[in-house]
């Protein structure tokens, strides 16, 4: 049954039928889009560790084997070459959709290419959830608050987005995929969920991205100043990986279509941001003025009641708490990239 590509089913229990394994549970079958990408791969370990089977489907535009080499052995885990701007067929019971680069130094770099996974490949992963009944969450973002008007941001809130900057194809292409989200749950019933995912770090994440948590601690590693841009006066909200992945998975679980924020209302001013990372990896670090991007958002932070009654999820891990463990994995992967051997 596994390759039979015409089996379709009404849209309530997923597409392959498991048998239970376990007390009360049976074992899924889910697919994770972007799954070797950052937040990805640290998704995919849980859904392992929970039992589940899990197909990746990467292009490997920003993602890397390495965050999810250490399934390969693993007969549950399955990882395929996919561009999701194509159809694909496949048939399992979940499908968390990640696919796109979420750096805005990433998704600017081919911007046509940026809103063509987000309406394509989002397009596709819907009809795949449509046809084979399978439950579908999209991973959307805080960036559909545009530079906010609201302040902290809550869901009812519509965004304030420029439609023909920059950062659009991103921002426009992120509230499209929530727009197809939504008709496809209203036309066709299909089960769906949508975070709104809010600055996320932690380990695995690209060291070069061009993201601010990523950029200082590289930065305080390699002993070179930390490039505040602007004043540093804006600022951002920063959420632990492990958090984020708990949060998605309580969506995908729970009862509730969303649209939820997940993300730590902890707000840090990038100048605040330099000060942890100088405290907590290297009390030497210096920073550097640079100028600021188009378009950037001044100030941003997630009112996260409604996640935290309808989910029960809240995150755990202050800042001070995430940034030594995602130093310790930067320091390793830069002393293999200083020794010759890539990242
Ligand atoms: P990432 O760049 O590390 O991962 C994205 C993954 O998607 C990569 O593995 C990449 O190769 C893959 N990908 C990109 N385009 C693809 C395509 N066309 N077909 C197949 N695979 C493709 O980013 P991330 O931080 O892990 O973000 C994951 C998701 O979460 C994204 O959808 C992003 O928009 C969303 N998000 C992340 C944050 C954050 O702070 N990390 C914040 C808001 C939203
Ligand atoms: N799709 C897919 N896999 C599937 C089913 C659909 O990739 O198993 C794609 C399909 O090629 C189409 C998109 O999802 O481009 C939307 O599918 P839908 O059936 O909703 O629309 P239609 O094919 O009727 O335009
Ligand atoms: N930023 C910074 N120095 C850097 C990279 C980014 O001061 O080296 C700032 C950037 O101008 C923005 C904030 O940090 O105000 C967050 O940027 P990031 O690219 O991490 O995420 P996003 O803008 O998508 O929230």
């Amino acid at each position: 049954r596994d390759t039979n590509t015409h089996y379709s089913r009404p849209a309530t229990h997923g597409a392959t039928g498991r048998i239970p394994v376990g007390i009360g549970r049976k074992r899924m079958r889910v697919v994770v889009t972007g799954g070797s990408g950052f937040v990805g791969s640290h998704l995919v370990d849980k859904l392992i560790a929970r039992g589940d089977e899990v197909i990746v489907i990467d292009n490997f535009f920003t993602g890397r084997k390495e965050n999810v080499e250490h399934h390969f052995v693993n007969p549950r885990f399955e990882l395929i070459r996919h561009d999701v701007v194509e159809p694909i067929l496949l048939e399992v019971d979940q499908i968390y959709h990640l696919a796109c680069p979420a750096s805005p130094v990433h998704y600017k770099y081919n911007p046509v290419k940026t809103i063509k996974t987000n309406v394509m490949g989002t397009l596709n992963m819907l009809g795949l959830a449509k046809r084979i009944g399978a439950r579908f969450l999209l991973t959307s973002t805080s960036e559909v608050y545009g530079d906010p008007l609201e302040h902290p941001q809550k869901e009812t809130y519509w965004g304030h987005v420029n439609p023909i900057g920059v950062r659009s194809c991103y921002d426009e292409g992120k509230r499209t995929a929530e727009t197809l989200t939504m008709d496809y749950h209203r036309g066709d019933g299909v089960e769906v969920r949508i975070a709104r995912i809010f600055n996320t770090y932690g380990p695995r994440m690209c060291l070069d991205d061009g993201r601010v948590v990523s950029n200082f601690v590289s930065q305080a590693i390699r002993k070179q100043p930390m490039t505040v841009y602007g004043d540093g006066k804006q600022t951002r909200s920063f959420q632990y990986v492990s958090d984020l992945v708990d949060g998605l998975m309580a969506l995908m679980e729970g009862e509730h279509i969303g649209p939820f924020n997940l993300g730590n209302p902890g707000e840090f001013t990038m100048l605040e941001l330099a000060q942890v990372v100088k405290e907590t990896i290297d009390s030497s670090a210096t920073i550097e003025f640079r100028e600021n991007t188009a378009d950037d958002p001044q100030k941003r932070k997630p009112d996260i009641s409604k996640a935290k009654e309808l989910l029960n999820w809240e995150p755990k891990v202050p800042l001070h708490e995430g940034l030594p463990k995602m130093a310790s994995d930067f320091r390793n992967r830069i002393l293999n990239e200083d020794e010759g051997k890539g990242n």
